[in-house]
């Protein structure tokens, strides 16, 4: 077994045999050896050419340079472990779950069981003499360790570059190890003659970044913590500089767009069906907008405000006022069911003003589809609601005045911008709550408005934080909620590996487990990402028509969905989400007349996991929330998390990002100052990347 990695065996293959410029090849032309089965394997993981697998970077890293011995584990620890197959045998248990569990000795000769949940195909992979590095959560008595297994690899590694050192874990399938694709990037990098940087040096060093070369290498092998961290900090320099580029270069704040003035008898008409009054914060809102919707010049305005703020109803207002201009209005929202709900939302405030609203979403049928596109051609359409079915489908409206886009964090600049031909005004809503400074440097082409008021009449969710062990007492407490007629979420996490499988698998075993938990006349429904379209509305709809008392889902519900009668917020293993996703989720409830509840079941009760979400117990405010969270979780983490392409990145990552955005702003500002076009000989590079950069994220979007 290998130890360190450095750089030294990282080092540019002497022979070069890929030239940079044939990086774009596809894997199948195999001007380098990656095996056999290569194209095919990677392929599946979406990598088709070299520079696709030179920039598929891990998820996240795990320190195996040291890794403790079987024996010196403790009850209740995460640990990772490597140890050899000894025998291993399958059950069923009572409940039916396929139980396989493996017998295993560690380097140190210790041995201990492992402990597989409803993967039956996994005994037949499992055989004796095989290697493994297992990571899982620790049971122990007395002398007796089983580990339950949440990740493991096979270690067949020649020269390990899977333990002894920092290592990158990589999304895989089934079909393919982590060794393997270590492996290729590996043999990848060994064929690569060192990376031509297109900033020039004086510009590393006046940043403080490595060079090109260096961080691709370490990124996927890092020596060390810094050697990672250096990297991750150039390549994500490189992200924010060339997003500040591509906007910088196409902003025109005095484009021209269109003018519709709202009349003060618009705005008592619509303020007249509303259900309830507008509260300051959204008529200051709504007057920031109406007053860039009335100029000539195109509004770019970004709608920012906590879940439940009222943005959507503000956002109808301005609808409602471009439509009584005679033009259209659009909202896309990011999901099916979110867009599905603005529907329902802007019917109830729009249909009473003879406002013509439809839905225009990749799960109605083609012959739907094209009814609503021609209605919209036509101007027999008002306002549609969809979701990038309205970029992909290449709508064409009649007159678009408006467009409201949803959750912007998860569309990026360009798709918003396919939207936008024709110069109608934009609103971008947004529920993530980043500080102010930060959002004016990543949206920088956006005028900011914020909601900083909640409508009145909302009583606070009350937070519990639950140790596992009293779980009971939870769903206990659900049960009476649901006697008193309220309906409750309950809400598990993903767990990171093979995320396809484990989501299913996730929802599936809470599901099963709170049947039996809870009374038989608790009617329990599921939702998980992996359900087809349709039977995730049908599961929604009846939700929503009562028809279910519980809803179990992993994640999908955490933007958006809107049911007052929903009490009850459960989530289970919450250590596993971030503060803020935590806060969306709570979100969800405290939307009607009865009051909330957040109960928050930590599976990991350490010090550390409990003052983190203690912080959620303490304050409502999704502002102080987020950075709270970071200062908690603070700097040292071994997350190296990056998208590639256009920044598109969770709260956390803005906030500790913030530094970086702001140099890589000032770099392409003073880039543009001194060379707007890219045409002096030392920009070649960058425009080349940037071109690059820009058609990646067309193919993308068309996907
Ligand atoms: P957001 O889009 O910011 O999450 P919504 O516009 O969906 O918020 O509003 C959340 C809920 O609050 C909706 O049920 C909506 O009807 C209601 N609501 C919005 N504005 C007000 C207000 N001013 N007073 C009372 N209820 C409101
Ligand atoms: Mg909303």
């Amino acid at each position: 077994m290998r130890t360190g990695g450095g750089r030294g065996d990282l080092a540019p293959g002497a022979a070069g045999v890929l030239a940079v410029d044939r990086l774009d090849e596809p894997l199948s032309s195999r001007l380098v050896d990656l095996g056999a089965h290569a194209p095919k394997k990677l392929g599946a993981l979406g990598i088709r050419t070299y520079r696709d697998l030179l920039t598929y970077l891990p998820r996240r890293y795990e320190d195996r340079r040291l890794l403790p011995i079987v024996a010196a584990l403790e009850d209740g620890q995460n640990a990772t472990v490597t140890a050899r197959v000894l025998s291993r045998s399958a059950t069923r248990s009572r409940r039916g779950l396929h139980v396989l569990r493996a017998y295993l000795e560690g380097p140190s000769g210790h041995r201990f069981t492992a402990v597989w949940f409803n993967q039956p195909w996994l005994e037949k992979q499992l055989y004796p003499g095989l290697d493994l590095v297992l990571s899982g959560r620790v049971r122990r008595q007395g002398g007796r360790v089983e580990l339950s297994v949440t990740g493991f690899e096979v270690d067949d590694d020649e020269a390990s570059l899977s333990f002894g050192r920092i290592v990158g874990v990589y999304r895989t399938d089934q079909a393919t190890s982590q060794a393997y694709v270590r492996r290729a990037v590996m043999r990848l990098l060994e064929a690569l003659p060192t990376l031509p940087d297109h900033l020039p040096r004086t510009w590393l060093e006046r940043y403080g970044l490595v060079p090109l070369d260096v961080a691709w290498r370490d990124a996927h092998f890092p020596a060390d913590e810094r050697a990672l961290q250096a990297a991750m900090r150039r390549l994500k320099f490189d992200d924010f500089l060339f997003f500040e580029l591509a906007v910088l270069r196409s902003r025109d704040p005095a484009r021209l767009g269109k003018s519709q003035p709202a009349t003060p008898e618009d705005l008592e008409r619509f303020e007249s069906v509303l259900p309830f009054e507008l509260t300051r914060a959204q008529r200051r809102a709504l007057e920031e907008i109406l007053a860039d919707m009335a100029a000539p010049r195109q509004m770019a305005r970004l709608l920012q405000g906590d879940v439940g703020s009222g943005k959507t109803a503000v956002a109808a207002a301005a609808m409602f006022v471009a439509v009584r201009g005679g033009r259209q209005a659009a909202l896309m929202a990011p999901t099916e069911i979110l867009a599905r709900q603005h529907f329902a939302n802007l019917q109830r405030y729009l249909f009473p003003l003879g406002v013509r609203t439809e839905l225009l979403t990749g799960a109605m049928s083609a012959g739907e589809r094209a009814a609503v596109r021609s209605r919209l051609r036509t101007g027999d359409t008002d306002v549609v609601v969809g979701t990038h079915a309205l970029i992909q489908e290449g709508v064409e409206f009649r007159d678009l005045g408006l467009a409201v886009i949803d959750e912007e964090h998860r569309f990026g600049v360009t798709q918003r911008r396919a939207l936008v031909q024709g110069v109608p005004d934009v609103l971008v809503m947004s529920a993530t709550p980043i500080p102010r400074s930060l959002a004016l440097t990543l949206y920088g082409d956006l005028d900011l408005t914020v909601i900083d008021e909640l409508p009145p009449g909302r009583t606070p969710v009350t937070t519990r934080l639950v140790s596992a062990n009293r779980r009971a007492d939870v769903y206990r407490f659900v049960a009476q909620q649901v006697a008193k007629g309220r309906q409750a979420y309950v809400v598990t996490p993903l767990i990171e590996e093979s995320e396809a499988l484990d989501e299913v698998l996730a929802a599936t075993g809470l599901y099963e487990d709170l049947r039996r938990i809870l009374p038989a006349s608790v009617r329990v429904a599921m939702l998980h990402g992996r359900m087809p379209q349709v039977e995730k509305d049908a599961v929604m709809a009846s939700f929503r028509a009562r028809e279910a008392d519980v809803l179990v889902s992993t994640t999908v519900i955490e933007v958006g969905v809107d049911v007052p009668n929903a009490t009850v917020m459960v989530v289970e293993n919450a250590e596993r989400f971030g503060l803020s996703q935590l806060h969306q989720l709570r979100g969800r409830v405290g939307r009607g007349a009865h009051e909330s509840y957040c109960l928050l079941v930590a599976g990991d009760a350490s010090r550390k996991t409990r003052r983190r979400l203690e912080a959620l117990v303490k304050h409502s405010d999704g502002f102080t929330i987020a950075e709270l969270d970071l200062r908690i979780r603070g700097p040292g983490d071994l997350r190296g998390t990056r998208q590639s392409g256009l920044p598109d990145l969770s709260v956390g990552d803005l906030v500790s990002d913030g530094e970086i955005i702001e140099q890589a702003r000032g770099l392409a500002q003073a880039i543009l100052e001194a060379d707007p076009d890219l045409r002096a000989a030392w920009a070649v590079r960058l425009r080349q990347e940037l071109a690059r950069r820009s058609s990646a994220v067309m193919v993308r979007e068309v996907m």
